[in-house]
């Protein structure tokens, strides 16, 4: 038998992959990522065999979801590490496409997704992030052809916008979505937690200490504008620049003023220096 997991760099080796498994009627899980793999990747890409038979993760730092004054040529990357960790996660087929061959010469379509995409959340201060992820996204779809699709609770408006693009274009498949993995500390995984300075790291679980306060509180009855904006106040103590600290409703992201309108989903984004973290948690 071939070693596993195989890589398709091709339309056509990536067809020619699928095959096999498509005549034997087995169902297709795919694990969308930019690599750089972490334990919250190999947490989707674990979760993904209790849904289907065979599991493909794609490795694809996607430009046209990154701003020009944003970190694409420096995003992390590694290859070989990527391929050992999905070897023991146990995938069975990585699709690892070049821009060239995702975005040919002349390639002119983009989806503009609308709704949670724009809840003035992610998309405010990136503004052209959920159509490059939108993009992406379908053309991952319709080249892999999954039955189910696996995302991260992290990127929390991601997910909502995946998920209601699904719905909205019949796309026959079903989007999951998997908890946050975190730090001891708390801290969210993500690939570029690696450029955070020690002192950065020192206070970068602060955010997620004051998401669960806050969520503990709004549980509890207290009024949420207060309490988020005394969550405010401990994140800037720390030293964090806010771009948003707010409270959702948690599947169309529409903005919430009582815990009757819930549920609930706390969503935060700020800057530490040059980082900028994001994360999110249930009330
Ligand atoms: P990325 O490579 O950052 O685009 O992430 C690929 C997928 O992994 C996305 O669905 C993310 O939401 C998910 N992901 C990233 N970090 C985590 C984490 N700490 N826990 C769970 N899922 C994650």
């Amino acid at each position: 038998m071939a070693a596993r997991p195989s890589v398709a760099r091709t339309i056509a080796s990536l067809r020619r992959a699928l095959a096999p498994f498509r005549d034997a009627g087995q169902r297709i899980a795919l694990v969308p990522t930019m690599g750089a793999l972490h334990a919250g990747h190999l947490a989707l890409v674990r979760e993904a065999p209790r849904r289907a038979r065979r599991v493909v993760v794609s490795i694809f730092v996607n430009p046209t979801q990154f701003a020009p004054h944003e970190d694409f040529g420096s995003y992390p990357r590694g290859f070989d590490a990527d391929l050992a960790a999905l070897r023991a996660a146990k995938a069975d087929l990585v699709w690892a496409p070049a821009a060239s061959v995702m975005y040919p010469e002349g390639f002119a379509t983009r989806i503009e997704p609308q709704g949670a995409a724009k809840a003035g959340l992610e998309d405010k201060f990136r503004p052209h992030f959920f159509g490059g992820v939108a993009t992406v996204v379908v053309k991952l779809f319709t080249q892999t052809a999954p039955d189910f699709a696996l995302f991260g609770e992290k990127d929390y408006q991601q997910l909502c916008v995946v998920t209601q693009m699904a719905k909205d274009l019949d796309l026959p498949l079903k989007v999951i979505g998997v908890p946050t993995v975190r730090e001891k500390d708390g801290l969210a995984l993500s690939s570029r937690n690696v450029y955070l300075s020690p002192a950065e790291r020192a206070v970068a679980p602060t955010l997620y200490r004051a998401l669960k306060a806050s969520a503990a509180r709004i549980k509890q009855g207290e009024p949420i504008e207060m309490v988020l904006e005394e969550g405010l106040a401990e994140i800037t103590r720390a030293g964090f620049a806010v771009d948003y600290l707010e409270a959702r409703h948690a599947t169309t992201l529409a903005p919430i003023a009582s815990r009757k309108e819930g549920p609930i989903r706390l969503l935060v984004a700020a800057k530490i220096g040059k980082m900028r973290l994001i994360d999110n948690l249930g009330v």
